[in-house]
C-alpha cells in the first residue's frame, strides 16, 4: 500500500472517531492494523496488474458485514469496494430495503469487503490460492469487526464463508455459519444486474428483508 492509500485510510478511521481505530471494548485487533500488515502486498500473483489494494469500507463497529468476490475496475480505480454499477445497486438494495422495513439503516452503517482484496485480470474468479493467501485478511476482519451477520454476496464469497460446495441458487436465502456467525447467502448485484434476472432480484430483496430484520430487529 502506498503512503498516500495509508494516509487516506487513516484519514477515513479518524473521521469514524479514535474510538472505533483503537477499540477497548472488546480484544479484537483494530482493522488499521490488519491494514497495515496487508501494506504493499505482493503475496500473490493478483498484485501485478492492481491500481489499488481495495481493503473494505463502512463502519469498524457495524452489526452486518457485506462480503463480495474481488474488485472490478471502478474499484481497482478508486480503492473502495462496491462503487461500480453492481454497487450502486448494492447500495440501492441496503438503503432501499431497509426503508421500506422502517429500519433506519446506510450504507455506511454496514461494512463492505471482498474476498480478494485486488482486482482480478479481465474480472475472472479468484483462483483457490489467490482466495486462501487473501482470505486470512477478510477472517481477520470479519473476526475485528464480530457483526452480529454476514451477508455472502455470490458464490465466491458463499463458498470461502461456508465451504459447501452447492450453487448459490439452491444456498441462497439459507443461514450458514463462519466461526458462530451467522451467515446469509445471495446473489450477486453483478448477477442481478443482468435484466432478465427478474426472479432472482425478487429472491435477493426478500434474503435482504430477511438479514435485516435479523441484525436490527
Ligand atoms: N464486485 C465485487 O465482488 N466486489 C466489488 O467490490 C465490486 C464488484
Amino acid at each position: 500500500m502506498d503512503a498516500e492509500t495509508l494516509r487516506q485510510y487513516l484519514e477515513y478511521y479518524q473521521d469514524l472517531g479514535i474510538k472505533s481505530l483503537y477499540r477497548r471494548d472488546r480484544p479484537s485487533e483494530p482493522l488499521f492494523k490488519i491494514l497495515e500488515d496487508i501494506g504493499d502486498c505482493r503475496r500473490c500473483g493478483l498484485h501485478a496488474q492492481r491500481h489499488k489494494i481495495v481493503f473494505g469500507v463502512g463502519d469498524e463497529q457495524a452489526k452486518l458485514v457485506f462480503v463480495g468476490e474481488g474488485p472490478g475496475a471502478d474499484e481497482d480505480a478508486q480503492g473502495i469496494p462496491f462503487v461500480g454499477r453492481a454497487g450502486q445497486l448494492l447500495t440501492q438494495m441496503i438503503e432501499g430495503t431497509a426503508k421500506k422495513e422502517g429500519i433506519p439503516l446506510l450504507r455506511k452503517d454496514v461494512y463492505i469487503c471482498n474476498v480478494v482484496k485486488c482486482r482480478p485480470p479481465e474480472n475472472r474468479t479468484p483462483q483457490p490460492d489467490e482466495m486462501e493467501i487473501c482470505g486470512q485478511f477478510l477472517s481477520r476482519q470479519l473476526l475485528a469487526i464480530a457483526p452480529k451477520a454476514i451477508c455472502a454476496l455470490g458464490s465466491t464469497a458463499a463458498k470461502f464463508l461456508t465451504h459447501s460446495k452447492e450453487g448459490v441458487t439452491r444456498m441462497r436465502g439459507n443461514w450458514y455459519k463462519w466461526n458462530d456467525i451467522p451467515v446469509m447467502v445471495t446473489y450477486h448485484p453483478s448477477y442481478l444486474l443482468r435484466a432478465y434476472n427478474v426472479g432472482p432480484k425478487r429472491e435477493a430483496w426478500e434474503d435482504l428483508k430477511k438479514v435485516l430484520h435479523f441484525v436490527y430487529d
